[in-house]
């Protein structure tokens, strides 16, 4: 079982945003930016596409709205999208909040928050949903 579907489980700890019937998403415990949200099917499938043409369409559809939830709350000029998963073999979105196009870099040093700041902030997350 991947880490993402312990999370899911809630066998493994993280930062919870919002999850439905399908789809959950968490703040990135190594966030490349503040509020970096991870979205993950229920469903644990290693690579993107290879995931089911609904399911996949929809899990964009929910990233929309987390995405639109996490502009409320993060200063920034816009949420960007990214799809890596050389790391968890659990397909996921990184959500992440930009400014400029080398926020994205992957390669980067994370930025580190407390505990208590990824709580904050998965909840402010969470209220505007
Ligand atoms: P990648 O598979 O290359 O897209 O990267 C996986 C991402 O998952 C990285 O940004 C990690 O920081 C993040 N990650 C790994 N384990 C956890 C975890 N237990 N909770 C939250 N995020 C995680």
């Amino acid at each position: 079982m991947s880490i993402f579907s312990k999370i899911v489980k809630g066998e493994v700890p993280a930062h919870k945003i919002v999850e439905d019937k399908f789809f959950y998403a968490f703040l990135d415990i190594n966030p490349v930016a503040k509020g970096h949200v991870l979205v993950v099917p229920k469903k644990e499938v290693d690579y993107i596409f290879d995931m089911d043409d609904k399911l996949l369409a929809d899990m964009f559809v929910f990233a929309k709205k987390v995405a639109k939830a996490m502009k409320k709350v993060i200063t920034c000029k816009k949420i960007a999208l990214s799809v890596i998963g050389l790391e968890v073999p659990h397909a996921h979105i990184h959500l992440i909040p930009i400014n400029d196009e080398g926020d994205l870099d992957f390669k980067a040093p994370r930025k580190p928050f407390t505990t208590q700041e990824l709580e904050s902030i998965a909840a402010a997350i969470a209220d505007n949903y």
